[in-house]
């Protein structure tokens, strides 16, 4: 498999989903496709193998698909970041501002190593609210966001600002709503 892939190609886009206006760019085209999946697993072993990282991080639920077979394809510790009260121990958590409303995550303490180096990882990134919201929960277990992943970027909803100098990497990138 090569670098030119489509992507574009498998990942469906929806109109007016979950509400009027935002156009959903849907993932699991990639997931039901092997070689699309096999594609993107390829390509983040790539961006990262022999980077310096200690530890991946994954936004529920989508992220997880995605940061799991890269945690097993490098050899690293996986580390959950869920909705408020789905994990059983003791937790950091966020809380952020949605479009509407609010949202909260936590990741479990004892998942946390001060000092540690950390991939986030998710599906795709929007705003950057919850990637930003991942490094506060990450960070209050003294480690540091090394970088962001998503296999969407949609850089014209300014994620830059609210993410620091830190590198945010995508795999396919859309400009317009
Ligand atoms: P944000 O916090 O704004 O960066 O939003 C990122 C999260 O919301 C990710 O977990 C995405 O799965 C989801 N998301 C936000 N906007 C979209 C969109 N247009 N299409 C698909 N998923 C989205």
């Amino acid at each position: 498999m090569g670098n030119n892939f489509s992507l574009d190609e498998v990942i469906r886009k929806v109109p007016n989903f979950p509400k009027q206006g935002i156009l959903f760019y849907d993932i699991t085209g990639i997931l039901v496709n092997p070689k699309a999946f096999k594609y993107c697993i390829d390509m983040m072993v790539k961006l990262y193998k022999g980077t310096n990282i200690d530890s991946l991080a994954a936004i529920e639920s989508r992220g997880f698909v995605f940061a799991a077979p890269l945690a097993e394809r490098l050899g690293l510790p996986l580390v959950l970041i869920r909705k408020k009260g789905k994990l059983p121990g003791d937790t950091y958590s966020c809380k952020y501002a949605l479009e509407y409303g609010f949202a909260e995550i936590e990741v479990h303490k004892a998942d946390v190593k001060s000092g540690q180096r950390i991939l986030v990882i998710d599906d795709l990134i929007a705003t950057g609210g919850t990637l930003q919201a991942a490094q506060n929960v990450l960070e209050q277990g003294g480690a540091t966001v090394t970088g962001f992943f998503g296999i969407v970027g949609l850089p014209f909803l300014n994620y830059h600002k609210v993410l620091d100098s830190i590198p945010v990497k995508t795999l396919i990138d859309y400009n317009t709503e």
